[in-house]
């Protein structure tokens, strides 16, 4: 669901459902901070059970999202597949996990990119950020505010555009996420990005749930008249850790180590949304809202014992430049040129 600026005069019924769903989006985030979480989690587990029946044939695997983008030329060193580690951090209980998971990365020789809120409900010391970017890990931005509201109409978000660009150079960052994964794919050339990664091959739990139905990175052009060579799109497809451990309730990491798998076998790039926010790293078990830590233990252990030496763990950052330069040579237009629609 990029862009519905583009929508035709009469939508037709895809249409039609799509403006429903944008209007039922507004009403939530206008709502959603006079409701509990607890209650709002309820409610989204009530619809769980439908959810996951209309959706089997899609999720976690989603068979269409396979096909490799024309021109394909397979990733750097001959590597089977791409692994790419992301976190978002929502809260100053995330800010504190940030080092805790940097170690458990690092001691097992993976590295990642944390996304801080640059004006959300927590202070993204510059101590740390520097300290991410001394260990070669990488840092974006996630949102503006995080509260729902940043595509709500084209002139605020060109305004809050401005501000996102001022963090994205202070901060040395090339890389955004929305909030919520809510995206205007089309409105973001205003962003001074390498790549965006607000979108996901197949998440139907998420409030704008039309995936992109690929694993692999496509390029955005943009539209005529607009300056600029765009930016790459990085879905994550592996699905997020707050949606299988937090809101499914799940014991294990087998849903991510089946995808894994299929994306392996098939070329792709696994990347995975992970939330320090959630990370129970004491072992003292600490509410329903956090899951312990040995389930991401687990996934890195799993991607190292099965596929070592068998795919590549760039940054996300590393691998859109990658992308982009090799789209850049190769292929005019350039090789996975899409949209999402
Ligand atoms: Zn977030």
């Amino acid at each position: 669901m990029s862009d519905h600026a583009e929508q035709p005069e009469s939508p037709g019924k895809e249409g039609m459902m799509a403006g429903a769903r944008h209007f039922a989006t507004r009403a939530y985030f206008h709502l959603k901070p006079y409701i509990p979480r607890n209650v709002s989690r309820a409610v989204r587990r009530l619809a769980l059970p439908g959810l996951l029946r209309r959706s089997k044939a899609t999720w976690p695997i989603d068979e269409s999202a396979a096909c490799k983008p024309e021109g394909w030329q397979g990733w750097p060193d001959g590597k089977q597949f791409a692994f790419v580690l992301t976190h978002d951090v929502e809260s100053n209980r995330g800010v504190d996990g940030v080092r805790k998971l940097v170690a458990l990365e690092e001691a097992r020789g993976f590295r990642s990119s944390f996304n801080f809120i640059p004006e959300g409900p927590y202070e993204t010391p510059a101590s740390l950020r520097e300290w991410l970017e001394e260990k070669q890990f990488e840092v974006g931005v996630h949102d503006l505010y995080h509260d729902g509201h940043l595509y709500e109409s084209r002139e605020g978000f060109s305004r809050k555009a401005e501000s996102i660009n001022r963090y994205l150079k202070e901060w040395n960052a090339s890389g955004f996420r929305s909030g919520f994964m809510l995206r205007r794919l089309e409105w973001l050339h205003e962003l001074d990005i390498v790549y965006d990664t607000s979108t996901f091959d197949t998440d139907p739990f998420e409030p704008e749930p039309d995936g992109s139905h690929t694993i692999f990175p496509y390029h955005v052009a943009p539209p005529a008249g607009v300056a600029g060579d765009g930016y790459v799109e990085l879905s994550y497809t592996l699905p997020q850790d707050s949606t299988l451990f937090v809101l499914m309730r799940k014991k294990s990491v087998d849903v991510w180590k089946r995808k894994l798998d299929w994306v392996a076998e098939n070329g792709g790039l696994a990347l995975v949304n992970i939330h320090p926010d959630y990370i129970d790293f004491s072992g003292e078990g600490i509410g329903s809202c956090c899951y312990p830590v040995e389930y991401i233990e687990d996934l890195l252990d799993y991607v190292m014992g099965e596929y070592k030496g068998m795919f590549w763990n760039p940054l996300a950052r590393d691998l859109a430049v990658w992308f982009r330069d090799q789209s850049l040579e190769t292929n005019s237009p350039r090789s996975g040129d899409r949209r999402v629609s």
